[in-house]
């Protein structure tokens, strides 16, 4: 399949965006989506993605992805396909750095603590709806406005990168375009993602030496097929080499099976307003590369995620989380000084996006401040 430029007149126009929420002055040498990249690169949100965990905390090795290099390299394959495709790159660049800037301290054992804290308020944790705020307001820089005032496109995106909003959506979120597909280039994020964290975690598993080459090839198909090919391209090579050289195929083979499957869910497509109205999303892997990342899942599930090692982290992690939103309930005068914007907020969400918009080293100052606080007031 010829996948060079096939979806170029799919691409989201730059000229035809809905702009941005406070308007400014043209920049004269970048267009609106290389502006919005680039704000998005300068956010103190951003640079704290370098503190987060991705799924293995930095302790057990130096190597592993943290959630900012996570990020890079989702963004680096968000760029590659709607390049190939003829989409627009930068967009789909900015809204691939931003696509985790909501995600809360310590991997998704973070979301989960939060959602379980907030649910007896009848509240969710939403980091989708966390990123918007940071990127609407909690982030101040600019003198004449709050917020990196991103374009409607890129908030659009941020929202809806991994779900879509129904028809009769309600509060901050009912002005995303409720019940419409958003842009191909936003479509294709969660992908992405998906292929990034399918293949880092495999090898930063393998890296922690939670399985062997041979155990992943006997769970994966794929992976069978190309370590017979790379075995017998590299018969001297070690395993560390092989996994590699596995990797780079694996990568390519779901990055293709992704833009053939798009391209082919795009037949008879003409512009973005079809993308929009289309009942169901375009982006999707072939057959193929479905059946290998869902392989690559419950992989992951059975020998990475599930593995004691990580369960006990995310175990202690989401407890002390729990513990200093319940501190914090008790001690609100505990919380930072709370902008216009926060103090609207319902005192559970308040503490749940201060929690959220912690790295992991963040968290364990302020939980160790705290609860040292507290003991030392209980010491009679
Ligand atoms: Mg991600």
């Amino acid at each position: 399949m010829a996948l060079a430029g096939a979806l170029a007149h799919l691409r989201f126009p730059v000229e035809q965006s809905r702009g941005r929420r406070y308007p400014e002055a043209f920049s004269s040498f970048r267009n609106d989506f290389q502006r919005d990249r680039d704000r998005i690169v300068h956010s103190r949100a951003f640079r704290r993605l370098e503190a987060k965990t991705q799924v293995f905390s930095p302790g057990i090795s130096d190597h592993f992805r943290n959630r900012l290099t996570h990020t890079l390299e989702v963004a680096q394959l968000a760029r590659t396909a709607a390049k190939v495709l003829g989409l627009d790159d930068d967009f789909a660049e900015a809204l691939a750095l931003a696509h985790d800037i909501g995600h809360p301290p310590f991997a998704h054992s973070g979301e989960t603590a939060l959602n379980e804290a907030l649910a007896p308020f009848g509240h969710r944790f939403e980091h989708n709806l966390h990123a918007l705020r940071i990127v609407e307001s909690f982030e101040h820089r600019y003198a004449l406005y709050p917020g990196l005032n991103l374009t409607f496109e890129l908030r659009e995106g941020i929202v809806k990168h991994s779900r879509d909003l129904p028809a009769d959506q309600s509060g901050p979120l009912a002005e995303y375009l409720p019940g419409q597909k958003p842009p191909l280039e936003a479509q294709l994020i969660d992908l992405v993602d998906e292929i990034a964290y399918n293949t880092a975690d495999s090898d930063d598993g393998h890296d922690a030496k939670f399985f062997q080459l041979h155990e992943f090839a006997a769970a994966v198909p794929k992976v069978a097929e190309l370590y017979e090919e790379v075995e017998t391209q590299f018969p001297a090579a070690e395993e560390r080499i092989l996994l590699h050289e596995i990797q780079r195929r694996l990568i390519d083979h779901l990055m293709r099976g992704l833009m053939e499957g798009t391209v082919a869910a795009a037949t008879g497509l003409k512009n973005v307003e079809e993308i929009r109205a289309h009942p169901t999303r375009i982006a999707c892997y072939t057959s193929e590369a479905a059946e290998t990342t869902k392989a690559l899942k419950r992989f992951l599930h059975q020998r990475v995620y599930q593995t004691e090692i990580l369960r006990e982290e995310r175990d202690h992690s989401a407890a002390a989380i729990k513990k200093l939103f319940a501190h914090l309930l008790e001690h609100p005068e505990h919380l930072p000084e709370a902008s216009e914007e926060q103090s609207k907020l319902p005192l559970p969400l308040r503490i749940s996006e201060y929690i959220a918009s912690m790295t992991d080293n963040y968290f364990r100052r302020v939980y160790s401040e705290v609860m040292l606080v507290t003991s030392a007031l209980r010491t009679p």
